[in-house]
């Protein structure tokens, strides 16, 4: 019989609704989901660890990348670069597992063009009150910078439509629990 083809996911969603909760409480329960490491300009939150939680590069490395085509796909967010190195992708996928990238919407829809194959799931907060709570409670971000997200937010939302499966955010582990039955779904069957 002919294995299914592993399958990359992409979670996607504003900046604040809980992707890399989710995400850790994915790997919590099941540490085998394998789980791109981003390259990100950006400079290391308090406790992030280089390698872990993204690469943190800077732009003429961030530069050099893009000239080597060693991106699946890049964005510009928020004042940052952030991409999925390609090659690691690659690798787990012939390997025959699936694949899980947290990126935001530019890239999303990047990977739609490169691999029509891919799964894109939105992962939506139960409010629009309950997104400006949860950004302004991770206080990580100057509220200058929280401004600038959510006002980011709001197009990213009214993107969703553009995603085959929406996930709530409403309780970390259900949402993890539905994200794991996501990525080890099969695809629907070809026309
Ligand atoms: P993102 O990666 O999407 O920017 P985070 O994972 O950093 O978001 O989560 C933003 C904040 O929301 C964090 O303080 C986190 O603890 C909180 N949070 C995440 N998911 C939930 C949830 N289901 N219920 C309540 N708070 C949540
Ligand atoms: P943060 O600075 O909060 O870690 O991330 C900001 C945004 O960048 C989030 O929406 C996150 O999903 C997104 N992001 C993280 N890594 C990548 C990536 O490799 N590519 C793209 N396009 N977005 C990413």
């Amino acid at each position: 019989m002919a294995r299914t083809p592993a399958r990359l996911t992409v979670l996607s969603g504003p900046s604040g609704v809980g992707k890399g909760t989710v995400v850790a409480e994915v790997r919590r329960r099941h540490p085998e989901v394998w789980v791109s490491v981003s390259v990100t300009t950006r400079a290391p939150r308090a406790g992030e660890v280089d390698g872990e939680h993204y690469w943190f590069v800077d732009d003429d490395y961030f530069d050099w990348l893009i000239e080597h085509d060693g991106l699946l796909e890049w964005a510009e967010y928020a004042g940052n670069r952030y991409g999925t190195p390609v090659a690691p992708v690659q690798e787990q996928l012939a390997s025959g597992a699936p694949a899980l990238l947290e990126i935001e919407l530019q890239g999303a829809r990047q990977v739609r063009e490169r691999a029509p194959e891919a799964q894109l799931v939105f992962l939506a907060p139960p409010s629009w009150a309950e997104l400006v709570s949860r950004l302004a409670g991770r206080g990580t971000e100057h509220p200058e910078v929280q401004s600038r997200r959510l006002a980011l937010a709001q197009a990213e939302l009214d993107a969703s439509g553009e995603f085959d499966v929406v996930v709530v955010n409403d309780d970390v582990a259900r949402a993890a629990d539905e994200l794991v039955g996501l990525l080890t779904a099969s695809p629907p069957a070809g026309p």
